[in-house]
């Protein structure tokens, strides 16, 4: 973050000013995509050896379609979609933990450990249990049942750690100092596995003729911003894209400390106190690393870019919206996107001729209520369903039954 290099071979911090270490980006001329699938293509501009992709499930590659209905609710006019929760866990964490992961068998770790508040537990746990080794994962207190099953299911030793997700973080990053584990964390405490979130940025540039206006980013801690920063500024400066996308950040109102400090135009993020929201995909109080923030929100500004907050319960209209209008089962934290277009566009910070593209991290199947109750109600045969459908206030208009 302050510019100076380190010696240490994996360093989690900077040994001079506390800030986050990323590394070097990879220098022009960019070495040519691969032909493997996925975000393997781009294998050379990753910080892998050539056999990494043994862990490989599918990584990356994932789709951007048109988001129709959604740029009407906008009123933006090119509004895209990248569905980076059909990653092979169901959110964009993998692009990080698979090169992570990789990192942790080249290094012969006797486990990996992540703290998490959902998406990374499952990803971490998936690929660990691919690599055939140990994984610890310490989640929050009030974490989505369905995540940590998620995790437990692939085999994953799950504990809770009282209070919120920096709780959780802390302890992590103790046990991998105290026994040599490596952190797959999803902050910017691991710089090999964050570097694999540039693979995103790559992509981009394959699927759209030109660079968008503005690229909209859930944001806890933010790697997911420097991984597509990043990835614009070596293609810039290799002449392969003519220009940065703006970043528009996301974060749930009740934890939003980046937001906080773009609004008040201050260079450092200060940690946030008390979490008041349930969209836990972006709520990261950034409590003992408010660094990762200052990071973060400096690379949004030098995009020229902005930060948004959004509520839970806009964020869950967000939801309900992607899922009927265009078949997209999203979490909130990702659905949240579209509430923030949306503000932005009616304060005019976006224009209605920009292209807007929304990274959708992280799939909505995780979080959805489970039980007898929501599966809807049990029927005999074709006329007590007619007799239901007839009650039913959803049928749409001009279907007769
Ligand atoms: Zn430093």
């Amino acid at each position: 973050m302050c510019g100076r290099g380190q010696d240490m071979a994996f360093p989690d911090y900077c040994a001079h000013c506390g800030g986050p270490v990323v590394l070097p980006p990879t220098a022009a001329p960019l070495p040519r995509p691969t032909g493997l699938p996925g975000m393997w293509n781009h294998a050379g501009r990753l910080p892998v050896t050539p056999d990494t992709a043994w862990l490989s499930m599918g990584e990356g590659g994932t789709p951007v379609v048109p988001a129709a209905a959604a740029a009407g609710w906008c009123a933006v006019e090119h509004l895209m979609f990248k569905l980076d929760h059909l990653n092979p866990s169901g959110s964009f964490k993998d692009r990080a933990t698979a090169v992570g992961v990789a990192q942790a068998v080249w290094q012969r770790a006797q486990a990996v450990v992540c703290a998490s508040s959902g998406n990374a537990a499952g990803s971490t746990a998936a690929y660990a249990a691919r690599a055939g080794l140990p994984a610890i994962v310490l989640m929050p207190e009030a974490v989505p049942p369905g995540k940590a099953a998620i995790a437990r299911a692939h085999g994953a030793i799950v504990l809770r750690v009282r209070g919120d997700y920096s709780n959780a973080f802390r302890a992590a990053r103790e046990l991998a100092a105290r026994f040599g584990w490596i952190n797959l964390t999803t902050t910017y405490v691991n710089p090999v596995a964050v570097a694999g979130l540039k693979s995103a940025g790559y992509e981009l540039a394959d699927q759209l003729a030109q660079t968008p206006d503005w690229i909209v980013v859930p944001v806890g801690a933010g790697p997911l911003v420097h991984g597509i920063v990043t990835a614009y500024r070596e293609m810039r400066n290799a002449g392969e894209a003519a220009a940065l996308p703006r970043i528009l950040g996301v974060q749930a109102e009740g934890c939003a400390p980046i937001a906080d400090a773009f609004d008040r135009g201050a260079a450092e993020v200060a940690p946030w106190q008390e979490v008041r929201t349930r969209i836990s995909a972006i709520s990261d109080p950034l409590r003992g690393y408010p660094s990762d923030g200052s990071y973060t929100l400096r690379l949004v500004r030098e995009t020229g870019g902005a930060m948004a907050t959004v509520g839970d319960a806009e964020a869950g209209e967000a939801v309900d919206r992607l899922a009927h209008r265009e078949g997209l089962l999203i979490e909130s934290g990702a659905a949240a996107d579209l509430v923030a277009v949306r503000a932005l566009r009616a304060r005019g910070t976006i224009g209605a001729d920009e292209t807007v593209v929304c990274m959708l991290t992280g799939h909505g199947a995780k979080t959805l209520a489970t039980g007898a109750e929501v599966g809807g109600p049990v029927v005999a045969d074709a006329d007590e369903a007619v007799d239901r459908l007839r009650a039913h206030t959803a049928i749409a208009e001009g279907m007769t039954v």
